[in-house]
């Protein structure tokens, strides 16, 4: 059971004697950009990750730098903190419920070991009534064979662990799909029936320990070898009636699982215009970074909000705007983009994440483009596009 959290954590409150501290498991960027909302409203914070130069731990008053399973790290968590949040969906569960007895952690074990598992999150979403891909759970010779030929061709997916389409191989007929579960060295999978995209989305939404929910637009998001590309946010981008539905389906998934934070779900559009769900991250999410030059209140701030017991105001998009990822892969060798010429442009906000190697795939920062009109931002934004080297969309 997660200890719950009784009264709000007030920025400069004295807790247990020490200034208010919110802490998060895992020091990657959006540990990182969580830590900045909670310093901004006047929190300290604290950060558990192995690795000296964490993007997060660089940034945090504290960085505990242990394995996240190691007991003392989590007992100096602990005992720093007022309240803890993750960053990735792979922490480990053992380590939440360690955390949970004691502080209140958000989200919680239950619903993080749900997202951590593609099979049981698909059972929720189905519990939830929202439509899925056809698919099958493979975790046995015996599940293989049973697999019917409507599910061909597909995507083999690993049920844990997977992102950015690692873990994942596309077959075409049963000879591939067993060669496929092989080289997955035969883990738990979910094979899922290929779907005729016409385009994906996502919705975030926060919830309280209280029970209120507030949500973001719905953001259209362009993939690239599985990894997020491009986020474009104002009105049109999505149709509404879909935008609407796929607001509904979140909340509803949220609530579902009595969820609190910040809560990602991805959608399909497909080309018969139907919304199926895909998947959920139990945390702020890449598109949701707009959100931090483009909305009244960024994820990082109602992840804190949620986190600290503080209410929630529904955010508002104040301006239209296109969210570009900066991959490893934009980085001459040596040197860096022509920051000077890009921030040149209308409307630019660069956010770079503090990590000093940059490799092909490798999340290094993000350049939000917000601007009067979607006309106008669509304009900056193939221009940044251009001067980077990121491919026109
Ligand atoms: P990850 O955890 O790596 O983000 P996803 O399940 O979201 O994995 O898959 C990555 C991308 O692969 C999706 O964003 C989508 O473009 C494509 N994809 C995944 N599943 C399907 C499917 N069933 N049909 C068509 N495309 C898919
Ligand atoms: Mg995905």
């Amino acid at each position: 059971m997660n200890k719950p959290l009784h009264k709000a954590i007030l920025p400069g409150a004295l807790v247990n004697g020490q200034p208010a501290t919110l802490g998060v498991m895992g020091g990657g960027q959006l540990g990182r950009m969580f830590v900045h909302a909670a310093q901004a409203m006047g929190y300290f914070t604290a950060v558990l990750d192995p690795d000296a130069a964490s993007p997060a731990g660089l940034v945090s008053h504290h960085h505990i730098q242990t394995d996240y399973l190691d007991e003392q790290g989590l007992a100096q968590l602990m005992q720093r903190c007022a309240a803890i949040t993750t960053e990735f969906e792979n922490v480990p569960a053992p380590a939440l419920m360690t955390l949970g007895a004691q502080r209140p952690v958000a989200p919680g074990a239950d619903a993080v070991a749900i997202a951590q598992d593609r099979a049981a999150e698909k059972a929720h979403f189905v519990r939830c009534g929202v439509p899925v891909a056809p698919h099958a759970v493979i975790a046995t010779p015996a599940q293989l064979a049973a697999v019917t030929d409507d599910l061909l061709p597909g995507i083999l997916k690993t049920a844990r662990m997977g992102y950015d389409g690692k873990g994942q191989i596309r077959v075409k007929t049963r000879e591939e799909l067993t060669a496929a579960w092989d080289e997955l060295k035969n883990v738990p999978c979910v094979l899922e029936k290929m779907l005729p995209l016409q385009a994906e989305c996502s919705v975030i939404v926060a919830r309280g320990a209280d029970g209120q929910i507030v949500n973001f637009p719905v953001q259209l998001n362009l993939h690239r070898e599985g990894i997020l590309a491009v986020t474009s946010v104002y009105e049109g981008a999505v149709p509404a009636d879909l935008a609407a539905q796929a607001v509904a389906a979140t909340r509803a998934i949220a609530e579902g699982i009595h969820y609190v934070g910040v809560l990602c779900v991805e959608f399909f559009i497909l080309e018969g215009g139907q919304l199926v769900v895909n998947e959920m991250a139990p945390r702020p999410h890449n598109s949701g970074h707009y959100t931090m030059n483009a909305c009244d209140q960024s994820q990082f701030e109602l992840q804190v909000r949620t986190l600290a017991g503080l209410a929630l105001t529904q955010p508002r998009q104040h301006s239209p705007a296109i969210m570009l990822n900066l991959l490893g892969d934009l980085w001459p060798e040596g040197a860096s983009p022509d920051w000077a010429a890009v921030l040149a442009l209308p409307g630019t906000h660069l956010h770079l994440y503090g990590k000093l190697s940059a490799r092909p795939g490798r999340k290094m920062g993000h350049l939000n483009i917000t601007g009067a009109t979607p006309e106008a931002v669509r304009a900056t934004a193939l221009q940044a596009a251009a001067l980077l080297g990121i491919e026109a969309f």
